[in-house]
């Protein structure tokens, strides 16, 4: 099951790439997660990726791919894999498309101000993000929905729901 997860910064991605992970027995990976990690440990990788990251910008291209690559090679993701993060740009859907084939897109949508605020965010950080997510990773939508693996799913419900909806579009792909 090779699974993307799409939907604005703050739609609850994160959480359900979590536990959709864990009811299918596959790896959540997360581009945010492995930078941040990355960060931390002030790794080369970390502090090429921090720049870009303080802004609400998006890491290039030729990096987030090189990384996604390599990750999807290991042995946890032999019987599918959840991505969470990624791709965010039409060139990254496409070196994705090189790399593997994809079941499922799930579309998390929500008509909400989504809160996208976190502790060490700026408002100027905040608003840069969406700006990105709306210029960027939106037509992302029109890519998958013309091969036909986009699923919209109403994420203004119950977490729980979202779940279940996201099981229900999951199985039938
Ligand atoms: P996230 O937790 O997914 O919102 O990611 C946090 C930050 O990591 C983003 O604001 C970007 O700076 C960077 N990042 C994560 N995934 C990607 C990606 N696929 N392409 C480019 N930058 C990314």
């Amino acid at each position: 099951m090779h699974i993307i997860l799409l939907g604005p910064p703050g739609v609850g991605k994160g959480t359900l790439a979590g536990s959709l992970a864990k009811k299918f027995g596959i790896p959540k990976i997360s581009t945010g997660d492995i930078f941040r990690e990355a960060v931390q440990r002030n790794t080369v990788l970390g502090k090429k990726a921090k720049a870009f990251m303080g802004k609400g910008a998006l890491v290039p291209d030729e990096i987030v791919i090189g990384i996604v690559d390599e990750r999807l090679q290991k042995k946890d993701c032999r019987n599918g894999f959840i991505l969470d993060g990624f791709p965010r740009t039409i060139k990254q859907a496409e070196a994705l498309g090189r790399i593997t084939g994809i079941d499922a897109v799930l579309n998390l949508k929500s008509e909400d101000n989504v809160i996208i605020q976190r502790e060490d965010d700026k408002p100027e950080t905040v608003k840069k993000r969406l700006e990105v997510y709306r210029r960027e990773t939106t037509p992302l939508m029109q890519y998958y929905e013309e091969k036909k693996l986009l699923k919209n799913i109403n994420a203004e419900k119950s977490i729980e729901e979202v779940f279940e909806d996201a099981v229900k579009a999951m199985s039938s792909s």
